[in-house]
């Protein structure tokens, strides 16, 4: 299974081309998108997602028309957006049954096997009768991702999905991400670079509606072997540093500023060359776009 990206475009009524012709071609298993706030991942998300329109382009998921064929899109897709309200009042038994009903699984028994399968594997099982209400963020989210694999999705798209969650409740959800099958295509939205090292087989970097780099992580990291130098120094030494050289970030460590350069020649002994991580590839791309390093 395939999801083919061609020439997506779209310009919002104020102006703003949030998508510029994106091409991607995404296989099954974990992807991973990347890029600044207003890059314009949720746009594209929501326009697979088939709540928005594009003005140009075309989405396919083998022989779907994504764009066209709407109501057969939503059948074989979950969804988790960035934002999702709960109704407070209800409990995640009940809502996830109601959804059941929505997604055509009419047999109440069937439902409730489903149901409850779904609450097992995203350990709310026991909370199955609280109201939404009185769930925690990290519970909240869990039932997010329940609601989205009702039906086994053949898509799965989550916008976000780990921004207000600790530390736990992160791999707590991740490691349910992980486990979703195999013939699955899920598209993950994060601010979280490493992440995407950890999880994704593919990913991508998107800034200002358009595709910079698409690939394998553990590649993308793997062509910046040799060419990250650090050095530490001051605000004034960053001012002269971004004269000279291709700072692409700039760290507060104990005190001092730890600058990461990209060369691709030996910067000799003032500098210290250092294993590259998926940032260095992130924040190399974006830099060439925008200016990622304000002091
Ligand atoms: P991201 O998810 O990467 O933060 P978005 O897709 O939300 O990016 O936004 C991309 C750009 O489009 C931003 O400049 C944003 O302000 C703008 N934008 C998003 N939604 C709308 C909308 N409904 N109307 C007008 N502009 C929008």
């Amino acid at each position: 299974m395939q999801l083919v990206i061609s020439n997506l475009s779209k310009l919002y009524p104020n102006g703003v081309q949030a998508l510029n012709n994106v091409n991607l071609t995404i296989s099954e298993g974990m992807f991973g998108l990347l890029g600044p706030n207003g890059a314009g991942k949720s746009s594209l998300m929501r326009t697979i997602s088939t709540l928005q329109e594009a003005d140009n382009g075309s989405i396919f998921l083998d022989e779907l028309n994504v764009l066209k064929e709407k109501e057969t899109v939503r059948k074989i897709l979950g969804y988790l957006p960035q934002d999702f309200g709960v109704y407070p009042k209800i409990s995640s038994e009940q809502m996830l049954d109601h959804i059941a009903c929505l997604k055509g699984i009419g047999n109440s028994a069937e439902r409730k096997e489903t149901v409850h399968n779904l609450l097992n594997r995203v350990n709310l099982y026991t909370d199955r009768k609280k109201n939404l209400g009185t769930y925690s963020g990290g519970m909240k989210q869990r039932f997010g991702i329940a609601q989205a694999l009702l039906g086994n999705p053949k898509l799965i798209i989550v916008d976000e999905p780990t921004a207000g969650l600790d530390p736990a409740e992160r791999n707590r959800f991740y490691n349910l991400l992980s486990e979703i099958g195999c013939n699955t295509i899920v598209i993950l939205s994060t601010h979280i670079v490493e992440d995407v090292r950890t999880l994704c087989n593919d990913f991508a970097i998107i800034c200002k509606g358009e595709v910079l780099r698409h690939g394998n992580p553990d590649k993308a990291v793997q062509e910046m072997e040799g060419k990250i130098f650090t050095c530490n120094t001051d605000k004034a030494g960053v001012h002269l540093l971004k004269e000279k050289y291709q700072v692409i970030s700039v760290q507060m460590k104990s005190g001092s500023l730890s600058v990461r350069i990209y060369s691709d020649t030996d910067l000799g002994n003032d500098f210290k060359l250092v294993s590259p991580v998926l940032e260095d590839v992130y924040f190399h791309q974006i830099a060439s776009r925008m200016d990622v390093v304000t002091l």
